[in-house]
């Protein structure tokens, strides 16, 4: 079966024929493929999209994380500038460092790597950039601009979320989405995309009662939660397309195992490592749908690919 044949209904049976796995890296690299052309593109039209990215402090997960953006940005052929301040950084300089880089010409796309230390005002930092530099999609004026149906800078996971689904040729208008999680991050913007493409979007949060009267519905099941493997299979309708969004860290051999009953591979990647990272889905969930993003390789592959999308987009908004 490859990525874009199909709907969900040609690949599940009534005698249970396995589910999809819908693979975030391999879609992640077409993402990517298309971004490099276009950069090419540009760049023969003398533009070289340019992405700042600011991480304050030493955070190692941010600094992992930022390494990785700026990686992708030369192997697409976008310019990108790490800007490193201090955590003793006031919420004033920060101010300026954005206000600087608003006025610069060769930088399209701003992000600011979050957490920010505790004493900086991460809100006002947030509206404080250009919403045409705003390659993250955070500035309330890209979330009204998404809400309106207007095109817009829209916040990468969910954006990749969509991507996943229209890739391997799953359909959204008609069926019943439901999110759990309303994050400004991932849970409110994934629901408001999956309305834009005409799902039926139902978005469940931790005050939601009887949550699974909610998920047992969904044809699309989006979790967006933050902790492992919450949504359990009795949680999930037969055949459904399950979409996890979750990246969890477990340390515990047992839970691992309870998660993952027989699996060599998890087991010994746990004994190497100390550690596993498990989705907000419980895995043995999956047998049960009939499609799904696994973790890793689903949903996270796909965040760093509509970044660098968003910098070209925004990029030729302003200067194409
Ligand atoms: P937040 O903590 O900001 O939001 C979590 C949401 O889950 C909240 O809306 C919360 O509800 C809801 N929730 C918590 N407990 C329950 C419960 N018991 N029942 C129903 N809903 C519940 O997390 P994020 O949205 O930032 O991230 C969610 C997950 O996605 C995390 O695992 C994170 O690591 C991962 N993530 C992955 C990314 C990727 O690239 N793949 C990118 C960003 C995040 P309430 O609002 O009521 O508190």
């Amino acid at each position: 079966m490859t990525m874009s044949s199909g709907t969900i209904e040609s690949v599940r049976t009534e005698d249970g024929v396995s589910p999809r796995i819908l693979d975030g890296v391999a879609i992640a690299g077409e993402i990517k493929a298309e971004v490099a052309l276009e950069v090419q593109e540009l760049r023969a039209r003398g533009i070289t999209p340019g992405l700042a990215v600011i991480l304050v402090g030493e955070v190692p997960a941010s600094q992992i994380y930022v390494r990785s953006k700026v990686k992708t940005c030369g192997e697409l052929g976008i310019h990108s500038e790490m800007l490193t301040p201090p955590e003793s950084i006031t919420t004033e300089e920060m101010l300026e460092l954005v206000a600087e880089l608003n006025a610069r010409e060769d930088i399209d796309g701003i992000l600011i790597q979050l957490p920010l230390p505790a004493h900086v005002d991460t809100k006002r930092l947030l509206e404080a950039v250009s919403p045409a530099k705003d390659v993250d999609g955070f500035h309330p004026v890209n979330a009204g601009r998404l809400q309106s149906g207007q095109p817009a800078l829209a916040p990468c996971t969910p954006a990749g979320i969509v991507e996943i689904l229209k890739r391997s040729g799953l359909a959204i208008a008609g069926k019943h989405a439901v999110v759990v999680g309303r994050s400004d991050i991932v849970g409110k913007p994934a629901a408001m995309m999956l309305l834009n493409a005409s799902a039926t979007v139902t978005v469940c949060h931790s005050r939601t009662v009887d949550l699974a009267r909610f998920t047992r519905d969904a044809d699309i099941l989006v979790a967006a939660i933050g902790r492992a493997g919450f949504v359990t299979a009795e949680m999930v309708k037969p055949g459904a397309v399950l979409i996890d969004v979750g990246i969890n860290r477990v340390t515990d051999a047992a839970e691992v195992e309870r998660f993952f009953p027989g699996d060599a591979g998890r087991a010994a990647g746990f004994a190497k490592r100390g550690s596993t990272v498990v989705g907000d889905i419980d895995p043995r969930a999956f047998a049960r749908s009939g499609a799904y993003t696994p973790v890793p390789g689903g949903v996270g592959a796909l965040t760093i690919a509509m970044l660098m999308k968003n910098t070209v987009t925004a990029a030729r908004a302003r200067r194409g």
